[in-house]
């Protein structure tokens, strides 16, 4: 894999380099609630706005429905870039249009262009090889060299992130480099015991992952909305909760094959609502009442994962325990989070949400080994799947 040092020894000064980067950060409105995605962006950055590069950065920002839409632009992204970078930063208000094209034109070296949402392009996320093509053609007609450092989007066959990789050399940035390097050493020969720590909301994505994690983990801490699911399987009744019925046939052979190693939830935080303000109570996880939502793990859970945490040797965290956004159920997310923080193990933290958590509960960011950008990249790679937007690289 060619990377940013190659390219810096080759050199950029004049030359116009996109940027493929993850800028997908979680907003309210218009105010960007956790700018973590941003910050990790900067030291590629900066090192090509230093190196007298011009600068094309090409991001993505929620999933649009692949139209321009306002509650989707990257200009509060922008604002906080020219913030936090040493260079004046434009947002272009197109794509790869007429704006994207004259902004890019008028860059000086060592200053940024933002292009707009590239999912404002149906064609990014196209399944017709063709249209990718097309817009990584466009997108191509912009740059001299190509820059792929989203290690959030590394794992989608997208126009951005893979289709323009074949038109221009291409190189690895700063931070999907760093994120491999720490990957592999999990994915290689973890030291043990070796203990997964599993919650979100997105169930059916991540039950798929667990099957081929299991063989290579010691202990599995199941929380957040997919224990719900497993809780399913073992008979109990979980309300109005998170419940992915046709999983459930997945869940039980998971039991089954491997039951010693996975741990459910003793206890769990349910409300009569999904609202900050619902009446809330702890039960033990088979006593979730008929219409409520579990939305946490208990307290006792949290105490027991803790005790695993405390001995583990490598610990690979992904998904909030609950819906930590609310503050009677950020308990479970908060307490998990720092039995981590507390143990020696080598601990590597994936998800978007999980790293706001980190950040939104307020616990040393040093205090785990690796706070990484992506969550469905670095599950995958743990899986053993082939990230399409690193072997683009490779193959360059
Ligand atoms: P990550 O981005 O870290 O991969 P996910 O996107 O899968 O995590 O899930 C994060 C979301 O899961 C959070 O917004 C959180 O509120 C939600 N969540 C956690 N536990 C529950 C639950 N029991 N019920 C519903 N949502 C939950
Ligand atoms: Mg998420």
């Amino acid at each position: 894999m060619k990377t940013l040092d190659d390219l810096l020894a080759e050199g950029v000064s004049g030359r116009r380099v996109l940027v493929r980067a993850d800028l997908n950060v979680p907003l309210d409105g218009e105010t960007i609630t956790d700018d973590g995605r941003i910050r990790a962006s900067v030291p590629t950055l900066g090192k090509l706005t230093g190196a007298g590069a011009r600068v094309v950065v090409t991001a993505h920002l929620g999933r649009p429905k692949g139209a321009p839409d306002p509650k989707f632009s990257l200009a509060p992204v922008a604002v906080r870039l020219n913030e936090l970078l040493d260079a004046t930063v434009t947002l272009a208000s197109d794509v790869v249009g007429d704006s994207a094209k004259s902004t890019v034109d008028g860059l000086a070296d060592g200053e940024v262009a933002l292009l707009e949402n590239i999912r404002f392009d149906a064609r990014e996320t196209s399944k017709d090889e063709a249209e990718r093509a097309g817009l990584a053609a466009d997108l191509a007609s912009l740059a001299d060299v190509f820059v792929s450092d989203g290690f959030g989007v590394v794992h989608r066959k997208q126009a951005s992130v893979y289709d323009v990789a074949k038109l221009l050399p291409a190189y690895a940035g700063g931070l999907v480099l760093a994120e491999v390097e720490v990957l592999r050493k999990l994915a290689g020969d973890p030291e043990r015991p070796y203990v997964v720590v599993l919650g979100g909301s997105k169930v059916s994505d991540k039950l798929a992952v667990i099957e081929s994690l299991l063989p290579k983990v010691d202990r599995l801490l199941v929380g957040g909305g997919m224990c719900f699911t497993f809780m399913a399987a073992e008979g109990m009744g979980v309300g109005a909760s998170l419940l992915e019925g046709d999983m459930i046939d997945t869940c039980k052979k998971l039991l089954a094959e491997s039951g010693d190693k996975i741990m459910l939830p003793a206890d769990v935080v349910i409300a009569d609502e999904f609202a900050a303000d619902a009446d809330a109570e702890t039960v033990l996880a088979a006593e979730i009442r008929e219409g409520w939502l579990g939305l946490d793990i208990g307290p006792i859970t949290a105490e027991r994962y803790g005790a695993v945490l405390a001995d583990a040797g490598t610990v690979f965290w992904n998904g909030p325990m609950g819906v930590f956004e609310m503050a009677p159920f950020a308990e479970g997310t908060r307490a998990v989070a720092q039995s981590i923080v507390d143990s020696s193990a080598f601990s590597v933290v994936g998800g978007g949400d999980s790293a706001a958590a980190v950040r939104a509960l307020g616990l040393p960011e040093d205090g785990f080994s690796h706070i990484s950008t992506g969550g469905g990249a670095s599950l995958e790679f743990l899986e053993g799947k082939e990230l399409p937007g690193v072997a683009v690289l490779e193959a360059s």
